[in-house]
């Protein structure tokens, strides 16, 4: 089966811009020109077009959107078809048609393996979709393109069985919903093998809602080595874009040999996201914020430390339903425990959110004698409540003497510069943990080795459940190494430069 062509729309009002956008083009597989932008494409010969196709480093793909599909060409139809014979004759690769366009048949009847048969529906769940999908196998196109609007994810799994049916039938599928709620099927569309993807690419270039960064689908899809029937993972959260995630597991699979691909699924609510898996056959998903306690409650069984955490980060597919497990807590206590004796240690956790109830729960678990110290000391309360460890406000740290302190707040991402408590309170003798990866070596963990404090980044944390997951869905020995070059480079190329982990 053929790659999955990365295509980025251009759309100029003249020929002269036109070419310069061709001519600037990135690393893109492909380029939609759209005719209908121009002032008069009907009036473009042969070889006006032919000097498109040989100034474009990349094939070419034609099309003339009428008015009455949303495009912005209102002339006769005979013309537009005489211009997309003209397409064809000056070398375009593909040219792309409407199914309703009436003369389409004859011309995918003489050049079928050069033209994009496409439908867009601008409303949500198509009644007549399979009445298409029947009309595109009867006339078999090189590629059907069916594009309909979301407004929640799941409701794009309809497109992705309509791109299977297709796909059996030999024919290459663009199938795929717009708009923000249509993202996660746009990943699933060009990982599960549609033969065209549609990237937004440098300024100038037309997008359409919805549309991936090229620089995203050649890092975290195009980069690996996926091939129909691997497994897919995945990870659910809002935001994502900037998730280290698809990068340090394709590595990981990479590395491994495994035939399986891991994806950014953005989106919400988290069940529609979910179905969106369920249906397109995901085996596996990281979630992230705001989802992990959605997740406890939309698994068919959930691992007793997740329940007791109250939180999922971790879903494995099953005998057929969804089995929660968290790795946050587990990660927090083995990074820790390389550098203290956890049975005894009197740890304090700074934060009363989730990653914060993961910690207390996993240290507890340990024998570590736990309290909470939060900025809202009542939900600190609650918290101990629930867990039996201790509770106080943050300036308890200026009184009591811990062995281990727990970032478990979002202070000090994102470069700033504040830290969660004033470390005029540390001994020097503690073992310092920011839950903090982004930058990985944040403000306090600067203080705390400066007042003398072991310090061991949220990078390792983060690494360390990463490799739990990898585990739970594959069964096997995790590349560690490979994992963490992967998050290093990452974050350096965003800046976030990686010093000691722990000293
Ligand atoms: P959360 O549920 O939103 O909880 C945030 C906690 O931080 C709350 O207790 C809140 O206190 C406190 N907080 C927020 N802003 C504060 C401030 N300016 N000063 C003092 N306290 C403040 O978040 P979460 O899910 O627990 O995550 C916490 C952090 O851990 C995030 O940065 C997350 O990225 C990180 N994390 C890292 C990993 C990893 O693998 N390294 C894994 C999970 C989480 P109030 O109760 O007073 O609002």
């Amino acid at each position: 089966m053929s790659r999955c062509l990365v295509c980025v729309s251009v759309a100029a009002p003249s020929l002269e811009t036109l070419q310069g956008c061709l001519v600037g083009l990135g690393e893109v597989d492909m380029a939609e020109v759209r005719l209908d932008a121009l002032a008069d494409p009907t009036g473009l010969g042969v070889a006006d077009l032919a000097a498109l196709v040989s100034c474009s480093p990349v094939p070419l793909l034609m099309t003339c959107r009428p008015d009455w599909e949303g495009g912005g060409f209102s002339g006769p139809e005979p013309e537009r078809r005489e211009l997309m014979v003209r397409a064809l004759a000056a070398g375009a690769r593909f040219i792309d048609l409407e199914i309703d366009a009436t003369w389409a048949a004859d011309l995918v009847g003489r050049w079928r393996h050069r033209v994009v048969l496409s439908h867009h529906w601008d409303c949500v769940l198509p009644p007549e979709l399979d009445v298409v999908v029947d009309a595109l196998i009867r006339l078999r196109p090189a590629v059907a393109k069916l594009v309909a609007r979301a407004e929640l994810p799941h409701q794009a799994a309809p497109l992705l069985a309509a791109a299977n049916r297709l796909r059996d039938a030999g024919i290459g599928a663009a199938c795929f919903c717009m708009g923000e709620a249509g993202r996660s099927s746009r990943m699933l569309a060009a990982a599960r093998g549609d033969r065209i993807t549609y990237a937004t690419g440098a300024t100038g270039y037309a997008t359409a809602p919805g549309q991936w960064p090229l620089g995203v689908l050649r890092r975290d899809l195009l980069a690996s080595r996926w091939k129909p029937g691997d497994a897919i993972y995945g990870v659910a959260g809002d935001p994502i874009d900037q998730s280290l995630s698809p990068l340090v597991f394709n590595s990981a699979f990479a590395a491994r040999n495994t035939d399986a691909l891991y994806l950014p699924l953005p989106g919400g609510p988290f069940e529609s996201v979910l179905e969106l898996a369920r249906q397109a056959g995901v085996r596996g998903l990281s979630v992230t914020m705001p989802y992990k306690q959605d997740a406890l409650h939309a698994c068919r069984g959930v691992s007793r430390l997740a329940r007791r955490i109250g939180a999922v980060n971790t879903l494995v597919w099953s005998q057929g339903g969804w089995q929660g497990h968290n790795t946050d807590g587990p990660a927090v206590a083995q990074v820790l425990a390389e550098h203290v004796q956890l049975e005894a240690a009197r740890c304090a956790i700074l934060g009363a959110g989730g990653a914060a109830r993961a910690a207390v729960v996993a240290l507890a678990d340990r024998g570590a004698s736990v309290t909470v110290l939060n900025r809202t000391v009542a939900r600190a309360q609650a918290l101990a409540d629930e867990l039996g460890c201790g509770a106080g406000p943050l300036e308890a740290l200026g009184a009591e003497r811990f062995d281990v302190l727990v970032n478990a707040t979002p202070v000090g991402m994102d470069r700033t510069v504040r830290t969660p408590v004033s470390t005029v309170w540390l001994r020097g003798d503690e073992i310092v943990l920011d839950m903090v990866y982004r930058p990985p070596q944040t403000e306090f963990l600067r203080q705390a080795r400066e007042r003398g404090c072991r310090t061991v980044s949220g990078l390792e944390m983060f690494l360390r459940q990463a490799a739990l997951q990898y585990e739970l869905w594959t069964g096997l020995h995790v590349p560690a190494e490979v994992m963490r070059t992967a998050a290093e480079s990452r974050l350096a190329e965003s800046g976030s430069t990686v010093q000691e982990s722990c000293e």
